[in-house]
């Protein structure tokens, strides 16, 4: 029997490690908000099961319309994906020639090591600073002739601090006009400090940056898959050319634009979670946890080695966190009463 081969370097590739779901426990481990749709969305989402014997819109055009109109920009600069995990590879994948080189920050969102070895590029992982944000001066450097793409998650997951409108202008002035940056914002909905730039300052209007948004996180449909790109038009242009056919399915197109619809809604509801963030953030900081600011709907609690304990002990209090092992625990901000639950697990922490 012969024994097909495949990739040699897929044994590398680290796997992506999704928050757990334990039955009856509280799930603070995704990032997930804990509300459920709005029942505009829903019904919204019933309806159009009834036309799923269909191909969804290939393309998405009344989603690319009603986002391109929301911003200002023009269709040809806006394109759809399969989550923001999926244009993040079809960035990887729309740039890079096998070798090129992928920067990001470490610790950062963990797909992206993934999508550039998948992509067959070169991650380069520029450590965060010692007080757990991004280090553009580094990340500046870390730039070389085989550079194509740098991704700045900001807010950063995990550690959920955030990059001032002026270090990321004065990054963006210096990073060579032939390498894309990513502004990964899939939490922008939860950023509440004015100086945190919003990315659409920047994209398109500088040829060589592009905004990544997801409705998995503020507007509730991480089930459903769906999330954008806003960039000048060559580079919408080569990431739609990577696209796998129809991966944007017809419910999450309806529901995306249902949620558009019920925006205003949506949003006061990060208005609660923020003020949930706040108070989980100062219990924390009274508990003596070393949590840095954050600007997202979790907060990171670096506990180096005892990471995974503290994980262990959450969950004997039923509250499912996400450790990363030797470096530190994030937690999602969720409804008042599993935050004040997780909050007397972290109080009765011994480790
Ligand atoms: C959750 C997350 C995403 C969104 O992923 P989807 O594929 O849109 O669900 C993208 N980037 C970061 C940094 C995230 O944390």
């Amino acid at each position: 029997m012969s024994v097909i081969p495949t990739r040699a370097d897929l044994a590398a590739l680290p796997a992506y490690v999704p928050g757990r779901t334990v039955p009856g426990a509280i799930k603070l481990a995704s990032n997930e908000v804990p509300g459920g749709p709005l029942p505009s969305v829903a019904d919204a989402i019933a309806r159009a099961s009834a036309d799923i014997n269909r191909y969804p819109d290939m393309g998405a055009w009344e989603l690319v319309r009603r986002l391109a109109t929301q911003f200002g920009v023009s269709e040809s600069e806006v394109a759809v994906g399969c989550g923001s995990v999926s244009l993040c590879q079809q960035f990887v994948q729309a740039l890079c020639a096998p070798g090129d080189e992928v920067v990001f920050a470490w610790r950062s969102f963990e797909a992206y090591p993934i999508v550039t070895q998948v992509g067959n590029a070169t991650p380069v992982r520029v450590p965060l600073t010692d007080s757990h944000r991004h280090d553009l001066d580094a990340m500046l450097a870390a730039i070389t002739p085989r550079t194509r793409v740098v991704f700045v998650c900001n807010p950063n997951n995990p550690t959920g601090t955030a990059v001032r409108r002026d270090e990321l202008t004065a990054f963006l002035d210096r990073v060579p006009e032939d390498v894309l940056v990513v502004l990964d914002e899939a939490y922008r909905e939860f950023v509440t400090d004015p100086d945190v730039p919003d990315g659409m300052e920047f994209a398109p209007a500088r040829r060589n940056v592009a905004v990544l948004r997801t409705f998995s996180k503020a507007y509730g449909l991480a089930g459903l898959r769906v999330g954008y790109a806003v960039a000048a038009e060559e580079v919408i242009e080569a990431v739609r050319k990577v696209y796998v056919a129809f991966s944007v399915n017809a419910l999450a197109q309806t529901a995306a634009l249902a949620s558009l619809d019920a925006r205003d809604e949506l949003l006061a509801r990060c208005d609660d979670l923020v003020r949930e963030r706040t108070r989980v953030y100062d219990a924390l900081r009274e508990q003596n946890y070393a949590a840095p600011e954050t600007l997202a709907n979790f907060v990171w609690l670096p506990l180096g080695e005892r990471a995974v304990a503290f994980a262990e002990h959450a969950m004997e209090h039923k509250v499912v966190v996400r450790p990363f092992a030797g470096d530190g625990v994030r937690v999602t901000i969720g409804t008042p009463e599993e935050n004040t639950i997780f909050l007397e697990a972290a109080r009765t922490f011994a480790g």
